[in-house]
């Protein structure tokens, strides 16, 4: 039993507030944040594991270090803040597969190659199961190779951001994450955790949503007949292509929609805005990436892999249709989370701290 004269512990209003609401997304970031290891994600939940009141008169880093509690940045452009927008592609080709230049890759491999980094943590399917991630940390060419395929699940990499520090006593390290694990991280460092000191570089992709595994086998199978066993692999184009040894399903993006995590629907991140470099799709075109480069440290990261002839690049004024997808994207990503956060308001239906102030100030 808590003692009457301490503070209610953050853990408490974590839970209320984002995981009894359905709005974690399942990054590890209090699980990694945690000083005295109390918080475990165990069945697709954070849960307390013991009292930490027991050691702590006071702490709320697992509240504050959460991507979905209190905003970092109020105001930001669409595209959030950038120095440059570029196009680019792996030169090698083994590091492109399906529609993307393989530029992730690409930057993980040369900056390994040049001991910029002393290892990279990033996410890959689990042998078999394409619709469950486990994060990686690895210093190794070939471990990169093999996780070159986007997973729209939810991956643990915060979680594994710790492990290579405190387990692996990785010092250089480059992160790769989605907008909301690139804002716990930032999180992170915001709290001077000392996790944060063996961060190198933060490398965010493009996301529009990612989705509930369990649901969203439920709903193949229940709606298409495709069972978990037979997915092999999902890919999106303009639509979302379900791959199986019988051929290929395609799902346009609002139907599929229904199947994503809860707290996707009101982000309104869709390029890593707090991301050193931020790379996504060029859509329309194929085997190119979108690379936005938005610190300095991005920057000499990026240009080094260019130097070295890691990574080709190309004007994105020669191709002025990617760039206006991508605002576009961005646009209706911030607008359609904001209409959602409003209606659920007016509904008085829970909405995440993330939001919370955005809300307020403005209107659609
Ligand atoms: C959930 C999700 C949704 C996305 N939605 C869009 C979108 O709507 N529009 C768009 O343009 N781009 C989207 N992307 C990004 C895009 O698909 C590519 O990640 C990006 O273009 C980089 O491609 P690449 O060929 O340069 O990367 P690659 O060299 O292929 O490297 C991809 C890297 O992503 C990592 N990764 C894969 N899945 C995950 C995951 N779930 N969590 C964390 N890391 C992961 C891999 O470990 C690998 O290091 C999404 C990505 C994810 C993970």
């Amino acid at each position: 039993m808590r003692s009457k004269n301490r503070l209610p512990l953050a853990f408490d209003r974590l839970k209320k507030m984002i995981i009894d609401q359905g709005f974690c997304t399942l990054c590890g970031a209090c699980e990694a944040a945690c000083p005295v290891r109390a918080i475990k994600i165990v069945e697709e939940k954070p849960q307390c594991i013991y009292d930490c009141a027991k050691y702590l008169d006071h702490c709320s880093i697992c509240y504050d270090v959460c991507p979905h509690t209190e905003a970092l940045l109020i105001e930001t452009p669409n595209l959030g803040c950038y120095r440059k927008i570029l196009l680019a592609q792996a030169v090698e080709r083994g590091m492109k597969v399906g529609p993307g230049g393989g530029v992730v890759t690409a930057l993980l491999t040369h900056a390994l190659e040049k001991d910029i980094i002393d290892s990279a943590v990033f996410s890959e399917a689990k042998a078999g199961v394409p619709m469950e991630l486990k994060p990686l940390v690895s210093s190794v060419q070939d471990d990169l190779l093999s996780a070159v395929e986007i997973h729209f699940f939810p991956s643990a990499v915060a979680k594994a951001f710790r492990s290579a520090v405190l387990e692996h006593r990785k010092q250089r390290i480059a992160f790769v994450g989605i907008p909301c694990h690139v804002l716990a991280l930032r999180k992170l460092e915001v709290w001077q955790h000392k996790l944060a000191e063996n961060l190198k570089i933060v490398i965010g992709l493009f996301c529009l949503w990612s989705f509930s595994s369990s649901k969203l086998l439920r709903y193949l199978s229940r709606n298409y007949g495709i069972k978990p066993s037979e997915v092999q692999r999902i890919a999106l184009t303009t639509e979302y292509l379900i791959h199986t040894k019988k051929g290929i399903t395609s799902i346009p993006l609002q139907e599929i929609k229904s199947n994503v995590l809860n707290r996707c629907r009101t982000c309104m991140d869709f390029s890593s805005e707090l991301a050193d470099i931020s790379v996504g799709g060029a859509n329309p075109l194929k085997n190119w990436s979108t690379v936005i480069i938005r610190s300095k440290t991005g920057e000499d990261f990026f240009n080094d892999a260019v130097k070295h002839k890691a990574i080709r690049t190309k004007n994105i004024d020669e191709e002025p249709d990617v760039f206006l997808q991508i605002t576009k994207m961005a646009t209706n990503k911030k607008r359609t989370a904001l209409r959602e956060a409003k209606k659920r308001k007016r509904l008085s239906k829970p909405i995440p701290p993330a939001i919370e102030s955005f809300v307020d100030d403005r209107t659609t």
